[in-house]
């Protein structure tokens, strides 16, 4: 959209997760249509913004990057403060990374709005050789706890568009 035209809404959306599960190619997917096998750790807390069309209304939806904090579990509340939305990701590949998620989740509701929507995102499914998760398990999960579930590829562009859409919708309901 062009600079200067009108905003309706801006919806800060966070990303969290291990590292290295895909958060900052999802971002890059969404934000920019870019994907990169060797996408170096991001440095510094950044957010990138892409503005679309809900209802007839444009919505900015701010999306915020963890900076390799989650290496050592030190990502700050202000990462978190307004953030109505959130991706929770793992890598269908790495069970570690699936294992971790309920500490996520319990780190994101302590810190995150009481509303806030939440997409449990399992990464990297052009995998499937490798697949570690099954897409039973996350559901099950995901049921559990209310979250939605999509399985995203950003290397092919599978379900990233999805996660957002569903995530800035359904934000949009709630808030509008
Ligand atoms: P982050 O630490 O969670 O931000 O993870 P990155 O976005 O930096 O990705 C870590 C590695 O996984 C990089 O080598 C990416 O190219 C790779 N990667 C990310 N998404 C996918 C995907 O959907 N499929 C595959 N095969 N690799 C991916
Ligand atoms: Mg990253």
């Amino acid at each position: 959209m062009a600079g200067g035209e009108k905003v309706d809404y801006v919806f800060k959306v966070v990303l969290i997760g291990d590292s290295a599960v895909g958060k900052s190619q999802i971002l890059a997917r969404f934000a920019r249509n870019e994907f990169s096998l060797d996408s170096k750790a991001t440095i510094g807390v950044e957010f990138q913004t892409r503005t679309l069309v809900i209802d007839h209304k444009s919505v900015k939806a701010q999306i915020w990057d963890t900076a390799g904090q989650e290496r050592y579990r030190a990502v700050t509340s202000a990462y978190y403060r307004g953030a109505l939305g959130a991706l929770l990701v793992y890598d269908i590949t790495k069970r570690q990374s699936f294992d971790h998620i309920p500490r996520w989740l319990e780190e994101l509701r302590g810190h995150a709005d009481k509303n806030i929507v939440i997409m449990l995102v399992g990464n990297k499914s052009d995998l499937e050789d490798e697949r570690a998760v099954s897409t039973e398990d996350a559901k099950e999960f995901a049921e559990k706890e209310n979250l939605f579930f999509l399985e995203t590829s950003a290397m092919q562009a599978t379900n990233v568009e999805n996660s957002f859409q569903t995530v800035l919708s359904e934000i949009f309901k709630i808030h509008s």
